[in-house]
């Protein structure tokens, strides 16, 4: 079957649902014109080649480290990261399932601690990127990446991300990226999202 066209999967939440933390503006922007931006570019680039008939974690692990093809790259791997995005987050927070919170607690010495680090993370990414919470080998980790870079082209399962790009935050905090953070990681973060990713393994 023929996963093409790409299309834009419909949020998991309506526009206004993450106020005030992220403003229904922001996601008019950040949902219907970059995410869609990016589902759209997909779809040109693709059209007509092998990648065809691939899913996009196929297209994202092909292209990886072939230079000419890093418009596919760049676009497959933001279709990707902008839907497990939207899922990473929730119109009010929720509890991680009592196996990830344990792991939380042994990976970083609790919740609170976590959090601290995820932000100092989020914060220090240089530029446009994102931060993660991943699984590798059974062991939790903090990521940042870069661009359209995700852990899930080299391996590693993500539990949960937040989009660290000026877009996700300009309008509503301008240059205040610290500031996004800890209203999202303390207030939006979808725990219930990070836990069946946990619980569905390495
Ligand atoms: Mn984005």
């Amino acid at each position: 079957m023929s996963a093409q066209p790409f299309t834009l999967p419909p949020l998991p939440w309506a526009e206004d649902a993450l106020a005030p933390v992220i403003s229904k503006q922001t996601i008019e922007f950040h949902y219907g014109k970059h995410h869609a931006a990016y589902v759209n570019n997909l779809n040109g680039l693709v059209a007509g080649t092998d990648m065809a008939d691939m899913s996009l974690e196929e297209i994202v692990r092909k292209v990886k480290d072939q230079p000419d093809k890093k418009g596919i790259f760049n676009n497959a791997g933001q279709v990707w990261n902008h839907t497990f995005f939207w899922n990473s987050l929730a119109p009010s927070r929720t509890e991680p399932s009592k196996a990830l919170a344990e792991k939380i607690d042994e990976a970083f010495g609790g919740m609170a601690q976590f959090e601290e680090q995820f932000i100092k993370a989020a914060t220090a990414q240089f530029g446009s990127g994102w931060a993660w919470l991943t699984l590798d080998g059974g062991k939790l980790a903090i990521e940042t990446t870069s661009n359209a870079d995700t852990p899930m082209a080299h391996g590693r399962k993500c539990l949960l991300t937040v989009d660290v790009w000026e877009h996700a935050y300009y309008l509503d905090y301008q240059n205040r990226r610290p500031d996004f953070l800890k209203a999202v990681v303390g207030q939006r973060l979808n725990w219930k999202f990070a836990s069946e990713n946990f619980e569905a393994g390495s």
